[in-house]
């Protein structure tokens, strides 16, 4: 495991970019850090799909959330640098 920045990305279509202020660790992730899942989750992933923070950047068609607003993101489906944010 290793605890690093890593780049902010720009988000897509429908997509926002959040400044993750703090995350849980639940039992996926814990699956997921004893390589449990390897059929459905690919590496190098950022652990951690439930977390809150605040909106810093939004795509092209979001428009319930605008940036400063503070959000609550349970289960996020996609996580990883390419996509998570
Ligand atoms: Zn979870």
């Amino acid at each position: 495991m290793v605890y690093e920045d890593v780049p902010s990305p720009e988000p897509g279509e429908k997509q926002v970019v959040v400044q993750v202020n703090w995350s849980s660790i639940c039992g996926t992730d814990l699956h997921i850090y004893l390589g449990e899942f390897k059929d459905r989750v690919t590496h190098p992933r950022i652990l951690g799909h439930e977390f809150s923070g605040v909106v810093k950047a939004v795509g092209k068609g979001v428009t319930r959330v605008k940036p400063g607003d503070r959000v609550v993101i349970l289960g996020a489906g996609r996580l990883g640098p390419e996509n998570s944010r």
